[in-house]
């Protein structure tokens, strides 16, 4: 059986204004339901319910002595209710012309008494109702519907809370997705200031931070660190003959064929042009002599596109030195590599004043090149 019902003037922005809340169909909740029971005590009945009125359904929200959770909304003396700003009291429901055709009074439950108050928002949408019902006749008093109406206040004032808690909510959602990407930006930024471009290596930036902090942990722990100084032989050679994008990808090459060699714990930057440097924690000279000779053979070992490259290795291990002092030493050594001829290793002394000992200057034949 279908039943007709009348229709606000502002149907269309009532319902806006209601789907705008988020209440249809949301679960029962104990605030709502405490209003409902208030609502059938005032009235003194017992059934009452908190109503909103979509387009076709009235769907109860609270429900106390009420089985259905919705009824169409042309069965429901509520979609008269909301037709109006004031309360709808029916002492007796054959009585009153207005609502003794509805489905609610003709068929079961045949309602007799109903004592509703719209709930109206802010901006004048009624979104439903409160209301209290009695299968027999029933009247209240004027002090009884106000206490009625301003129960359906507090329905709407939960209503509102509702509301701003939801936008308090996607503020904080923006928030959140505001600071995730700013995080990554961040950290982002942070890996390009430490990185350097070419050859995914740290860069010289990250070096220096690096260095300084081991030097400070060896200093407090009194374990060993060691560095090296690399720099590629005769690179501008390579560069002249080659051109500058074949030396780029030799610089990457020799980056990865450094890497390649290096330990977990060990620091390999870029320091610039065609230079590098392995910072060693935990590794006395002997170590380090070990290592550089392991990166010297790695590059000699390798053609690059049929080009033979070698590089000359500076080395120093930390003794109580200033950072500067140990760059210097490691520098100094490399210097003296390269001045005995290129593709050796030279150690730097601890005070960076003094010519260091040649520790490896003879490169191993290679067998390709007889
Ligand atoms: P030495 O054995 O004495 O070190 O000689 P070298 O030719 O390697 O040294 P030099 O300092 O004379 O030249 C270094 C060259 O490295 C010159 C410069 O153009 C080149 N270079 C520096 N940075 C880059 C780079 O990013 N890419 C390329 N392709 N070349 C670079
Ligand atoms: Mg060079
Ligand atoms: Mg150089």
């Amino acid at each position: 059986m279908t039943y007709t019902f009348p229709l606000p003037e502002n149907e269309s922005e009532r319902l806006l204004a209601l789907e705008d809340y988020d209440i249809l169909d949301t679960l029962p909740e104990q605030a709502y339901d405490d209003i409902a029971r208030l609502a059938a005590f005032i009235c003194g009945v017992d059934k009452a319910m908190i109503a909103f009125l979509d387009a076709e359904r009235k769907w109860h929200k609270a429900r106390y002595n009420i089985a259905a959770e919705e009824v169409p909304r042309g069965f429901a003396i509520c979609s008269r209710t909301i037709m109006g700003s004031e309360p709808l009291i029916v002492p007796d429901t054959l009585e009153d012309s207005r609502v003794k055709d509805i489905g609610m009074v003709t068929h079961p439950p045949h309602v007799r008494f109903y004592a509703g108050v719209p709930l109206i928002d802010d901006a004048g949408m009624v979104l439903g109702t409160l209301c209290a019902v009695d299968t027999r006749p029933q009247t209240i008093s004027e002090e009884q519907t106000r206490a009625l109406t301003a129960l359906g206040n507090q329905v709407m004032q939960l209503l509102r809370l509702r509301k701003s808690l939801k936008v308090l909510e996607a503020r904080e959602r923006q928030l959140y997705e505001s600071r995730q990407r700013l995080d990554s930006a961040n950290s982002e930024l942070r890996r390009l200031t430490l990185t350097d471009e070419l050859t995914g290596l740290n860069n010289r930036r990250a070096f220096n931070s690096e260095l300084s902090q081991e030097i400070h942990h060896a200093g407090i722990r009194e374990t060993p660190l060691s560095l090296l100084v690399i720099d590629i032989d005769h690179f501008k050679i390579l560069n002249d003959n080659r051109g500058h994008s074949f030396g780029d990808q030799v610089l990457i090459r020799v980056a990865e064929l450094l890497q390649q060699r290096v330990r977990h714990q060990d620091f390999c930057a870029r320091y610039g042009g065609e230079e590098f440097v392995i910072l060693l924690p935990d590794t006395p000279l002997q170590g380090a002599l070990k290592l550089a000779e392991a990166c010297r053979q790695s590059i000699e070992e390798n053609a690059f596109d049929g080009e033979q490259l070698t590089i000359s290795i500076g080395v120093a291990e930390y003794k109580g030195q200033t950072a500067e002092a140990l760059f210097d030493s490691a520098d100094k050594a490399l210097l003296d590599a390269k001045r005995q001829g290129r593709n050796c290793i030279v150690s730097g002394s601890a005070t960076s004043s003094t010519t260091g000992q040649v520790t490896v200057t003879a490169p191993a034949p290679n067998p390709q090149k007889d």
